[in-house]
């Protein structure tokens, strides 16, 4: 039986092929370990493995199972919110995690720069592109990208990191690379754009388990893997399905 230690070697060993492949840094890739729907003990292993970073999509699961690790005397985790978060529940957002992957509006931007407790570093944030105008409509589309950039990295307790996408399946590597250099591009072109509250801009968050050596061929510099290191969901993903 494999375990999770086992799948996030596997998982590490698949970021450093294909980082040999697009002439890239393995370091230049990080795993964010997506954890939705498995439980304390699951997030644990991985953690006793040496991971640190973990995704979460549904708010109040993820944080119960904050508090329960605690409990249990986990070590000190990085959170990233990366599921759609409706305005009632952006509060818990800036309370609770160290990252928000799914900014596409101010208005939610807005609100969690002011519900951020002063007292904690600023709210990592992405920018979420919708690249396919596919079937899952979260998401900026690209013309409006670089405006929503502006006004979100001037907003005092959100700290502007990237772009990040979530591309409907594609059929194979080149159609998976098609989409994923979308993002890429709105990633430059907000990079090259002199606005100011940039200088920790460095994140594209693109590439789950299926698609992971396309996102790494585009640029990715953040993948997020859930079933390569915990194996299958037995429930849909919130962005799969809205609750
Ligand atoms: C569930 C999810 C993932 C992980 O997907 P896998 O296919 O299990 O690797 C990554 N990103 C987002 C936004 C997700 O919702």
């Amino acid at each position: 039986m494999t375990t999770i230690a086992d799948n996030l070697q596997q998982v590490h060993a698949r970021i450093a092929q294909s980082c040999a492949r697009a002439g890239r840094e393995p370091a230049s890739v990080a795993l964010l370990a997506v954890s939705k729907t498995f439980g304390t003990e699951a997030v644990l292993e991985a953690a006793r493995a040496g991971q640190r970073a973990f995704g979460e999509n549904y708010i109040q699961e993820a944080i119960e199972k904050m508090a329960a690790l605690r409990q249990m005397g986990a070590p000190t985790l990085q959170w990233h919110c990366i599921g759609p978060v409706q305005s009632n529940k952006t509060r818990l957002v800036a309370e609770h995690f160290d990252w928000m992957h799914t900014v596409d509006r101010l208005k939610i931007a807005e609100r969690l720069s002011a519900q951020r407790p002063p007292h904690l570093a600023p709210l990592q944030v992405c920018i979420q592109v919708n690249v396919d105008g596919g079937l899952n409509k979260s998401g900026v589309v690209p013309e409006e990208a670089l405006a929503l950039a502006g006004a979100v990295a001037a907003l005092p307790q959100l700290c502007l990191r990237g772009v990040m996408s979530i591309p409907e399946p594609a059929p194979d590597h080149a159609a998976q690379l098609a989409l994923h250099q979308r993002a890429r591009a709105v990633f430059e072109q907000i990079r090259a754009s002199g606005l100011p509250g940039l200088e920790h801009f460095d994140t594209l968050s693109l590439g789950m388990t299926a698609d992971l050596d396309a996102a790494i061929q585009a640029g990715s510099t953040m993948v997020r893997v859930g079933t390569g290191i915990f194996g299958g969901r037995t429930r849909p993903a919130a962005s799969e399905t809205p609750p």
